[in-house]
């Protein structure tokens, strides 16, 4: 069984349909990039995934269970899908320990005398365990989203979403980020990711989805994709990322 499938989304915002269909099957460890024009429905696709936008029409299924917001069982379906936004949304006055442990103890998935070794396993994961002691306002924008990563790895995700994770650093800080993502990748961790990075897109993804206008345009592997775009769309689309 794959880990996510989804069948036919819709979503409307009142008269806008912003999804006009979308069908996409992802297999367990598979790394996905979606890519595409701004406005193209990458970032709906992604809040429809993890139940955080209500769908109008269509079924999104995640381990074969139902993900949708009318579903009782919501809360802990979202738990399995950690989402990662460009805006990190650290608390400013929590350490960066409490700040990756607050969720697990909350819910209960870790007591808090149990929280800092998740905070040691999960910084150091993302290269930052010597920070647990720091504010966010101490850490670079590259830290503080490589702490917005381990606070998702916290809550131990079966599938993480990224929505251009980098685009708002400095382009220094954006290598360490995709290193940390690539790790991850390395590990086994299923992954969909909408980022302009297209470098990252052809070493690391496994499938390139290629939206345009809310629906799947064009998919494949990314050395077919690049080297041979099917659509006029597509064409024009990486002609303009270079
Ligand atoms: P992308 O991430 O590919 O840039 P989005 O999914 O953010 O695209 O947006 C797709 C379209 O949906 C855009 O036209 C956007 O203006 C519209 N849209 C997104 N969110 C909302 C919303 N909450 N209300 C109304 N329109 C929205
Ligand atoms: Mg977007």
């Amino acid at each position: 069984m794959a880990l996510v499938e989804i069948e036919n989304i819709r979503k409307n915002f009142g008269a806008l349909e912003v999804l006009k269909g979308i069908d996409l099957t992802i297999e367990q460890g598979e790394i996905v990039t979606i890519i595409g024009q701004s406005g193209s429905g990458k970032s709906t696709l992604l809040r429809c995934i993890n139940a955080l936008e209500e769908t109008s029409g269509g079924e999104i299924r995640i381990g074969g269970q139902r993900m949708a917001m009318d579903m009782p069982n919501l809360r802990e379906m979202r738990q399995t899908v950690g989402i990662v936004f460009q805006a990190f949304n650290l608390f400013p006055h929590m350490t960066i320990e409490r700040n990756v442990t607050l969720a697990p103890v909350l819910t209960g998935k870790i007591t808090k005398a149990e929280a800092p070794a998740l905070a040691e396993e999960v910084l150091s994961r993302v290269g930052l365990a010597d920070k647990r002691k720091a504010y966010p306002g101490q850490l670079s924008g590259g830290q503080q989203q490589r702490v917005a990563i381990a606070r998702c790895l916290a809550m131990r995700p079966q599938l993480m979403l990224f929505d251009e994770v980098t685009s708002a650093l400095d382009p220094q800080l954006v290598g360490e980020v995709l290193k940390v993502m690539e790790d991850m990748a390395r590990l086994g961790m299923t992954m969909i990711l909408v980022t302009h990075e297209m470098g990252f897109a052809r070493n690391v993804a496994n499938r390139i989805v290629f939206m345009h206008q809310g629906r799947v345009w064009e998919q494949g592997p990314p050395a077919e994709l690049f080297a041979n775009p099917q659509t006029p769309e597509l064409q024009a689309f990486l002609a303009a990322s270079h």
